[in-house]
Order: structure tokens, then C-alpha cells, then sequence
């Protein structure tokens, strides 16, 4: 093996293998992923049975690269010209289009740490350097710190909002002052897998900031409001020239045809999807407020999703999860993330912490 063949190779392995969230056994519950406990409309699952006997656009053929109606359907929603959105197998592919599209050898890409765990996977995989940025202690993104690590090797600034693990989320204003103080030539990526959970009002809108800064461009995904999490279908909203960018560097035929269906019937239904939101809203208050009642550290979360600051006793808690056969997300000696499910595994979630918590009190952060 030649050396710079064994030295790609050395970085692929020294990579951090993307950690699915986990769930074992018939009664288990699985609140480790911020998937939609609620399976697919009725209208959307007969739209992909009609994909499957349809002799043009069957599984026997390729899907369409340009995903025209569906780019349009998203343009209209949003108030954009379908030139001004780019599709990917799920907002993630988007994100590496992104990462491939901007950033190589001896560029650096910013993004808050913690966040969402694809972020430094997808920039060392495109070469580029990770610049990690710690949270504030309230577990926001730290913006002053961020503006300050840009260098003029800086090409992406990824921003999550809201955070993925924490749920915290990013105000309207201050993005507007951080853009400010960002070089006209780095691309700002405002990442909201989760805008439909957030009731924040001055949270900022990803989409709304495109129209002002042709820098920015914000993504978003079929996979939690819309629960198409397994058929893999994201976007990406921004200038025409980026999102040009990102058709150039994406895998061909990486979006199935099926997904493009499903995607395009669920925003035809996004009213009746609505109304799952709203229940996941209300149910991620009524788990906050009973979990911080049993004595929890839970922040305000704006997600499909809450954190609990567990600390150095996560995995004792962890453990006691899992005996009672509830899975949820944890980084040991930081937290745990429990996603927002069905109102009866929300009960085995709250029934299974309040178990946990009298092992030990947890102290207040
Ligand atoms: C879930 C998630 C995504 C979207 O994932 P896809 O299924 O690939 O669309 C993107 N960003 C964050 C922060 C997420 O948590």
C-alpha cells in the first residue's frame, strides 16, 4: 500500500463510527433516535403503493435525478424558486453535499460541540478540519466564540438550531448580529431538523435568513415532523449557485423515487401531519414538567427530543433504563437524550427514570 493510501486510510479508521440509537426486545421502547412514533398517513403509504406498480417510475427504474415536482412543491412552500432548493437522501447527504461542495484539504469547518454527532464524521471525511466550539455552560451555542475561531480557512459554519442533543435554540436577533461579523465567503448552514417542534418566537428562521444573506442556506428534513425518517429525504434551501453546487457533488439516484412521492403527498397533507406535531409539542411539555417534578435537570427543549444533564452518573442511569427495556441516548459523563414518543412509551420512559432517580439524587446543574 503506498504511504499517502495507508495514510487516508489511518483517518477513515480514527473516525467515530456514527452511533445509531438502540432498542432490543418485543416490549422495548426506543426513545434513542427523535424518530415520529406516528407511522405514515394512510395518504402517503397508498401514494408509495402506487409507486410500486406504476410502469414508469417502478422500482425497475432509476428515479429522477431533479426531483422537479417535489423542488417545486418545497419552492412554493417556502416562497423560493425550485432553483433555490437541492434535495439529498435525507438532510445529512444535503449537510455532505454542503461539506463536499465547500470545503477540502486545509479548510476548517465551525459547528457548536455538542451537537449533532454527523457534523465532524462528514468534514474529516471531505478532508477538511473539524472546529469543534464547546457550548455554553447553559448548553446554547457559544456565537462570540464561534465568530472568534473563524480564520481565513474558515468555509462552513454549521449552526443547529434546535441543538441536537440539547434543544436549545438560536434567536432571530443574534444570528443576525453573528452573520455580521461572518467573511461574505464563508457559507453559513443553518440546520433545522427540528423547526417544526420549536414554539421559541424569536427563534430564528433558517429560511428567512436565505433571503437576506446568500451565504446562508438552511436545511431541513422529511424524517422527524413528517416521520419519513426511513425513506431518507432532505433539502436544502439557499442561493441558486450554492444549491447548483450541491446537485454537482451529489451521488446520482441517491433520492429513490418512492421517497420523492411520499415527500411531495406529505406536504399535500401537512395540515393532518400538523396536528402529530402538536400532540409531540404537548407531550414533550407534560415529560418535562413530570420529569423536572421527579427531580431531573431538564432544560427548555424546542424538540422532538429533552436532555437531561446526568452528568458522571449517566450510565448507572442508563443501565436502569435498560432494564427496563427503555432506550434512550447517552454520552456518558454528559447526559442523556430521550426523544418525545407515543404518550404510553412517554409513561414507560417517566415510569423507568422515576426508578432511576431514587438510586441516587441528582444534583441540580
Ligand atoms: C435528524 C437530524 C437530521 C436529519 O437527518 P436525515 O434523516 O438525514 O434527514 C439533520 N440534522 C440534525 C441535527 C438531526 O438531528
Amino acid at each position: 500500500m503506498s504511504d499517502r493510501l495507508s495514510e487516508r486510510r489511518d483517518v477513515v479508521r480514527s473516525l467515530p463510527a456514527y452511533k445509531q440509537g438502540a432498542a432490543e426486545g418485543a416490549d422495548a421502547v426506543k426513545l434513542s433516535s427523535n424518530e415520529n412514533p406516528y407511522p405514515p398517513l394512510p395518504s402517503v403509504v397508498s401514494e408509495i403503493a402506487a409507486q410500486m406498480s406504476d410502469p414508469l417510475s417502478g422500482f425497475n427504474r432509476y428515479p429522477s435525478m431533479g426531483a422537479e415536482p417535489l423542488r417545486a412543491a418545497i419552492a412554493a412552500r417556502h416562497g423560493v424558486t425550485p432553483e433555490q432548493v437541492a434535495v439529498g437522501a435525507g438532510s445529512v447527504e444535503v449537510a455532505s453535499q454542503l461539506i463536499h461542495a465547500v470545503a477540502g484539504a486545509g479548510d476548517e469547518v465551525i459547528f457548536a460541540w455538542r451537537s449533532f454527532e454527523a457534523y465532524p464524521i462528514l468534514t474529516v471525511v471531505s478532508g477538511a478540519t473539524p472546529v469543534p466550539v464547546p457550548l455554553t455552560a447553559d448548553l446554547h451555542h457559544d456565537l462570540d466564540a464561534m465568530a472568534a475561531a473563524i480564520t481565513d480557512r474558515t468555509r462552513l459554519i454549521l449552526l443547529c438550531t434546535p441543538n441536537n442533543p440539547t434543544g436549545t435554540t438560536l434567536g432571530a436577533e443574534e444570528v443576525e448580529r453573528f452573520l455580521a461579523r461572518v467573511p461574505e465567503n464563508v457559507v453559513v448552514a443553518i440546520d433545522e431538523a427540528y423547526v417544526h417542534f420549536n414554539r421559541d418566537p424569536h427563534a430564528v428562521s433558517g429560511v428567512e435568513m436565505v433571503a437576506r444573506h446568500p451565504n446562508v442556506i438552511a436545511l431541513q428534513t422529511f424524517s422527524k415532523a413528517y416521520g419519513l425518517a426511513g425513506l431518507r429525504i432532505g433539502f436544502g434551501i439557499g442561493s441558486v449557485d450554492l444549491c447548483d453546487d450541491l446537485r454537482r457533488v451529489a451521488v446520482p439516484f441517491a433520492v429513490s423515487g418512492v421517497a420523492q412521492r411520499a415527500a411531495l403527498a406529505s406536504l399535500e397533507h401537512e395540515d393532518e401531519l400538523t396536528e402529530r406535531v402538536e400532540r409531540i409539542v404537548a407531550e414533550r411539555g407534560r415529560v418535562t414538567e413530570e420529569l423536572r417534578g421527579q427531580g431531573w435537570s431538564v432544560g427548555d427543549s424546542q424538540a422532538n427530543f429533552v436532555w437531561l444533564a446526568t452528568g458522571d452518573d449517566t450510565a448507572r442511569i442508563d443501565g436502569v433504563l435498560r432494564e427496563e427495556h427503555v432506550f434512550a441516548r447517552c454520552w456518558q459523563g454528559e447526559g442523556i437524550r430521550l426523544s418525545i414518543g407515543s404518550p404510553a412509551e412517554n409513561d414507560r420512559g417517566l415510569a423507568a427514570l422515576a426508578k432511576a432517580v431514587k438510586g441516587a439524587p441528582v444534583p441540580a446543574v
